[in-house]
């Protein structure tokens, strides 16, 4: 066992782990069961800012499968689709786009910076014939956070419709999807705190619209979303539902209903973090655009973050990220959403980094931990 400081999967809530365990109802016979589901969707699209003409759906599958089946759902041949692409989740839309018969317009940007708003507002205005766009809030494996709630009400402008991906910020930092989204989507297995194994997705009634009157069939079974529009008319789900990951869902949910002080905290100790790290040597990864949910930095010249990452698991018990793809062995990650977002779980792993940098060579000054807990 260690402790996972991992911007996902997080650490299990106690009670979603016991949720999961009770009896559950028949989710194929049980109207119990569907009320539950639907009351849990309920939830979530009010956590989520929304009034009753938004709808969320929560699918079987891991957080892949909300961006999969949005994807699937919007796309018809030939449609353009715009990637608003400052990161790697961010152009991984493209190959979703591409797979089912979409035409990706890319929008490349500084994975170093967030998106800016005025200079999407210039590249809109030439730009014809693009069905949506599609972009992340906070692109986890560089810790970058887009500003979704100045940069979607301009594609709106333009007509666009807009598909994001919260998985990495949703519970751990306000999502509004009244502020111009169409397709959210969401998962269990970061800030929520509960395992890896369901997604979500919150549609407005444009989002509805576009899915149930789209002319061509969606290409596929499982990541579709038109299968679920009238799932509770009908009172019948795709597929049976998986009725213990639901009751674990709705702890979870009870969680942070009942945690007041959840954004606030994750602000101030993603502020502390990246204070403690700056102030001890390190260089950030973002240069603006900092996530509340996860600090991304560079790997100290002449270190190895395999190195870094092994003993902070065997020397100390805690598990922190590298990264991977375009950003492999450049930067670690330390993820502070939900469960892992408590101030002396980051002391502990702020005293286990010191003493793994020190190890290697490189001494932050001032000690990290010490510059942390001052600031939080
Ligand atoms: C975690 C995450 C997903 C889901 O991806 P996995 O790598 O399968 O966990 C999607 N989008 C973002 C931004 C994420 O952080």
């Amino acid at each position: 066992m260690y402790e996972l400081m991992t911007p996902g999967p997080t650490q299990v809530s106690a009670s979603v782990l016991a949720a999961r365990a009770q009896w559950a109802p028949n989710p194929d016979q049980d109207e119990d069961f569907l009320e539950l589901y639907h009351k849990t969707a309920q939830r979530i699209t009010q956590m989520m800012g929304g009034d009753e003409t938004f709808e969320t759906f929560i699918l079987a599958g891991e957080g892949m499968l909300a961006l999969e089946a949005a994807v699937a759902s919007l796309t018809e041949p030939g449609d353009r689709v715009l990637i608003l692409d400052n990161g790697i989740f961010g152009g991984g839309f493209a190959d979703l786009v591409r797979l089912y018969g979409g035409i990706p317009v890319v929008y490349n940007m500084d994975y170093r910076r967030p998106l800016d708003p005025i200079a999407l507002d210039i590249y809109l205005r030439g730009q014809r014939r693009i069905k949506y766009a599609t972009l992340v809030h906070c692109d986890t494996p560089s810790g970058m956070c887009n500003d979704i709630a100045a940069i979607c009400p301009v594609l709106k402008r333009y007509g666009l419709l807009t598909l994001v991906d919260a998985v990495a910020t949703m519970f751990g930092q306000p999502v509004h999807v009244s502020q111009g989204i169409d397709v959210l989507c969401g998962a269990t297995q970061k800030a929520l705190s509960a395992p890896a194994g369901l997604c979500f997705a919150t549609l407005s009634p444009e989002g509805r619209a576009a899915i149930a009157e789209r002319k061509s069939p969606v290409p596929g079974f499982y990541a579709n979303l038109q299968t679920y529009l009238d799932y509770y008319e009908k009172r019948w789900f795709p597929y049976t539902m998986p009725a213990h990951d639901i009751l674990g869902l709705a702890a979870a949910l009870d969680v942070v209903e009942a945690d007041e002080e959840r954004y606030s905290r994750h602000a101030l100790l993603a502020r502390a973090t990246r204070a403690a790290l700056e102030k001890g040597g390190l260089e950030l990864y973002p240069q603006g655009g900092y996530a509340e949910t996860v600090t991304a930095f560079c790997v100290p010249e002449g270190l190895s973050d395999k190195e870094v990452l092994r003993k902070m698991r065997e020397e100390h018990g805690i598990m922190i990220s590298g990264s991977f793809d375009v950003l492999e062995g450049q930067v670690l990650r330390i993820g502070h959403m939900g469960e892992n977002c408590q101030r002396e779980k980051l002391v502990g792993t702020f005293e286990a980094l010191q003493q793994v940098f020190t190890d290697l060579g490189f001494v932050p000054d001032p000690p990290l931990a010490e510059n942390f807990q001052r600031r939080c």
